[in-house]
């Protein structure tokens, strides 16, 4: 039939095999009086369910094998602490003593107390475990029942088991040890979900926030993961198993190949070292950014802390995003952006209205400028978590020095509020800015004298240079990262900077594109910045390249004007 299911591609990976239904019957929960005479056994009854429910998950986290990613541990550690507290363990015994009520009853209540305190908090991470509490509840409730609150996998098979699930709790999830399951995929489950989080670190294809692939998905079925894409195959007809199973050999092989960078120095052929960075989104992103072996972070987009909530992060939960993320870089560089919202990036608390032209409208640093007071408190965040590693702050969308002297006298601003409270943070912490308006490529020079560093966003710096919406398919044919206009900035910007000695990143989609690594070596790039998924392949190409031999190639390109003829140099320049 080949129906076929997008979601939220979590780990990329091809995986191929048949559905496993993981369910979770759902009980019922009655409700009636206990007679006074019955009230203590009663409460022995969820004494008793409390104990087994708390030796079920001792027994899995004693299970947890030894290769298995060390948040498994501390999920279930966390389950366990739940169940532990008076709230949930002490609170409902309570309840049934004084209201005479069933033990099912009682947790009943004092769970919809407790999800109702969850809905009032606003940091989203605290937010999210909410869904622990009520995957523990719901194993006290199958206690009290007498069921199995562990479902079950199907005993080995010679087919690979893909679990398919409505959505996945730590403690399912370490029955996916040893290999027992190939790749997984569930109908619920957000980037910042434990079954996310958990699948990066198993590493094995999933996709998450199916929807219905629970109900669509028949037992047995064959089906195929693919985690780049974000989609599910069900049911595949024999061509695209066949397509499928040459992409899955294609992407083990790669990964293979490149897995064994990793350790390698960047550095070109004849011995130029290269800098490479990861680009992040969420403090969560840093796993890939280990395990590519990224010697910094170029960008860290922090809007993402902003988007998709309701209100805005306050000062603390920004402040330990960004000092989790500079801990685990210890001394290596974290660039972190400053609000970087507008156009397509806009949040559900903003009320800035959009206009017909919203890339060219209050974004980044004017947006900042116009909410001090949301600047600042992202700048004492910044300047507070400065203290733990070895902060960048760069700043977006700049157009003109006068933006920069505002924004630094915001960071004194903010820099003396923390003196007056006696609060740490390093009084160096350095300051760049993107170059991605046309303006600030033409007018570098000024900046260059004024920043300790600058960072190309070649995404915005084309779509601006060359008037064609980054994210309009209709024009998507004229985005052209090799088109003169564009080459000419980057190789003045990046000459610029060397004359004057300023380190020079790009941070856009460019620096990730292995067919472009070549071309920006050439422009004098020494610096890049990606998705750390992209890492190891622009590696192994900076490994394979001599600058003095792609020189000519680069000088025709330079001079190139024809569109087809620049083409063709691009191929011969990676053909070398
Ligand atoms: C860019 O414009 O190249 C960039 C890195 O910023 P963003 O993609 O977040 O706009
Ligand atoms: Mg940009």
């Amino acid at each position: 039939m080949g129906i076929t299911l997008h979601g939220i591609g979590v780990v990329g990976g091809i995986a191929i095999g048949r559905a496993h239904l993981m369910s979770h019957t759902e009980v019922d929960i009655a409700h009636y009086e206990v007679p006074a005479n019955q009230v203590q056994t009663e409460i022995a009854r969820f004494d008793n369910a409390v104990r087994k429910t708390r030796k079920e998950l001792e027994m899995l986290w004693g299970s947890i094998p030894e290769n298995a990613p060390a948040e498994l541990g501390s999920f279930l550690s966390l389950h366990i602490m739940i169940l532990n507290d008076a709230t949930l363990s002490r609170e409902p015994r309570h309840l049934i003593e004084t209201q005479h009520c069933n033990a099912e009853w009682a947790l009943k209540q004092q769970l919809d107390v407790l999800l109702a305190q969850f809905d009032e908090i606003e940091e989203s991470y605290l937010r999210e475990r909410r869904a622990d509490v009520v995957q523990v509840v719901d194993r006290i409730f199958k206690a009290l029942a007498g069921q199995a609150a562990t479902p079950h996998l199907p005993a080995a098979q010679s087919e690979n088991t893909i679990v398919v699930a409505h959505e996945l709790s730590p403690a399912d999830m370490v029955l996916f040890k040893d290999g027992a399951v190939t790749a997984f995929v569930t109908d619920v489950g957000g980037a910042t979900s434990h079954t996310a989080i958990l699948a990066r670190s198993l590493d094995i294809p999933s996709v998450l926030a199916l929807h219905n692939a629970h109900q669509i998905i028949e037992e047995g079925e064959l089906i195929i993961v693919d985690g780049i894409q974000g989609v599910v195959v069900i049911d595949p007809d024999e061509k695209i198993l066949a397509e499928y199973k040459r992409r899955q050999q294609a992407f083990q092989q790669e990964k293979r190949r490149l897995k064994a960078l990793k350790g390698a120095v960047p550095t070109t052929r004849d011995g130029v070292a290269i800098e490479l960075q990861a680009n992040i989104e969420l403090p969560l992103d840093m796993p890939q950014v280990k395990a590519n072996g990224a010697t910094g972070v170029g960008l860290f987009r922090s809007e993402f802390l902003f988007l998709g909530r309701e209100t805005l992060p306050s000062e603390q939960e920004q402040f330990f995003a960004y000092k989790e993320v500079l801990e685990q870089m210890g001394n290596l560089p974290v660039t972190i952006r400053t609000l970087d919202i507008g156009a397509d990036k806009m949040p559900k608390w903003s009320d800035h209205s959009t206009f017909a032209n919203p890339a060219l409208g209050l974004t980044g640093i004017r947006l900042c400028l116009a909410e001090p007071n949301l600047f600042r408190c992202q700048l004492r965040a910044l300047l507070r978590a400065s203290h733990y590693g070895n902060l960048h702050i760069l700043i977006p969308m700049i157009s003109s020095i006068h933006e920069l002297q505002q924004a630094r006298m915001h960071i004194e601003l903010a820099k003396q509020s923390l003196t007056d409270e006696g609060i740490p943070f390093n009084r160096n912490v350095k300051l760049g800015v993107m170059i991605e308006t046309p303006a600030a490529a033409i007018m570098v020079n000024n900046f260059l004298k004024q920043v300790d560093f600058i960072s190309v966003g070649t995404n915005d710096l084309i779509q601006f240079t060359l008037a064609v919406d980054r994210s309009d398919d209709m024009v998507a044919h004229l985005y052209d990262p090799t088109h003169p206009a564009v080459l000419y900035l980057l190789s003045q910007t990046f000459r610029a900077a060397d004359r004057i000695g300023v380190p020079v990143s790009v941070c856009g989609e460019m620096a990730g594109d292995a067919r472009l690594t070549r071309l920006l070596l050439g422009l004098g790039l020494r610096k890049f910045s990606m998705h750390p998924a992209h890492l190891l392949n622009v590696k192994q190409k900076v490994l394979k390249t001599d600058l003095v031999e792609i020189q000519p190639i680069i000088n025709k390109m330079l001079k190139c004007e024809d569109p087809e003829k620049m083409r063709d140099l691009l191929e011969q320049l990676n053909a070398l």
